[in-house]
């Protein structure tokens, strides 16, 4: 037997786990929710192989929603207070990239069944308290919970923050008449004077922020005593959750926390806000797209497009709706 009688290993695959974290990482040593230290935290979900063992630019390839080969930042369950958070995550500068490689991810769901959906947070907002006053949205999408609200509420000024230009100027189509300012950046630099709006408004956002306490600090300040704020986060506690376990499409390389109806007041509370009302809500997605995805989720491959059935009366995704409010006595 000679020395080349075996094939030369084939050259290592740069994309594939060899199990060891890879550097340059975003190390979070405090719980995001309720600030213990993250030494006190326990894997308790991981994809394989983890993200945090791939290189980011081998990311790319696991960004579509519901496929089986997704990967995710492993996460941990807070010692304290229970949430699941990523203590190893993206840094700011790859979250960049990562968003811009991005694409809009309900823009295949039709228009009736996002409008139904946005419809009925805003009655479930409109139902629990009396709101008022100039409105605020952290990703305002094509401004159909503002156009919702506007119906309802006797609102003021509306600052729309809104990142994707190319939606613009539908939101002034959609809004016209009034007292419109247009963002892409951060709240703060919208100019809102401190103490100013009634209704601060984030719809799937606090689940993609790496310091959800930092915003929810500002906004609070930004809302006058007695203000509402409105958010819709997956529910990470939900049944839909526990049914599918990794699978959950939340669990995904874009949140570097998620949710229950628990944690998401406690993290609330301790940025100083009351809550009034913690529901699971009714998300409207067509026959087909539900079939598609749960198929996806499932790891049975994808449904050919082209069938068009009837958007659904409305079906619980594991999402929670929480409407807090800033304290009456808070003046600060
Ligand atoms: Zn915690």
């Amino acid at each position: 037997m000679t020395a080349n009688a075996h094939p030369a290993p084939a050259p290592a695959d740069p994309t594939l786990s060899d199990g060891q974290v890879q550097p340059g990482w975003l190390r979070r040593d405090r719980c995001p929710v309720c600030d213990a230290p993250a030494s006190g935290a326990s894997p308790a979900m991981r994809s394989d192989p983890p993200a945090e063992t791939l290189p980011a630019e081998a990311h790319g390839r696991f960004l579509s929603g519901y496929g089986s080969g997704r990967v995710f930042f492993t996460y941990h369950r807070c010692g304290g207070c229970g949430a699941l958070f990523c203590p190893t995550y993206y840094t700011p500068e790859q979250l960049d990239r990562l968003y811009g490689r991005q694409q809009e991810n309900m823009a295949d769901v039709p228009l009736p069944a996002r409008t139904a959906t946005q419809r009925h947070y805003a009655e479930l907002l409109a139902g629990t308290t009396e709101v008022a006053g100039d409105y605020l949205e952290l990703g305002a999408d094509i401004g159909l919970f503002a156009e919702a609200c506007a119906a309802r509420m006797a609102l003021g000024r509306m600052y729309l923050v809104e990142p994707n230009l190319e939606v613009h100027d539908e939101l002034r189509r959609r809004l016209a008449g009034r007292d419109l300012v247009l963002g892409t950046g951060s709240a703060a630099e919208m100019g809102i004077p401190p103490g100013s709006l009634g209704l601060a408004v984030m719809i799937h956002v606090a689940d993609h922020l790496l310091d959800p306490a930092l915003l929810l600090a500002e906004l609070r300040r930004m809302l006058r005593p007695g203000g509402v704020l409105f958010l819709v986060v997956h529910n990470v506690d939900s049944a839909l959750a526990r049914l599918l376990g990794k699978r959950f499409p939340p669990f995904t390389l874009q949140h570097p926390q998620l949710y229950g109806p628990r944690t998401i007041g406690t993290l609330l509370r301790r940025c100083g806000f009351e809550v009034l009302r913690t529901a699971r809500t009714k998300n409207h997605f067509p026959v087909m797209h539900l079939a598609r995805a749960g198929f996806q989720v499932a790891g049975l491959g994808a449904i050919a497009p082209g069938f068009d059935l009837p958007w659904t009366p409305g079906l619980r995704l594991g999402n929670i709706a929480v409407i807090a409010r800033k304290p009456l006595s808070d003046a600060g």
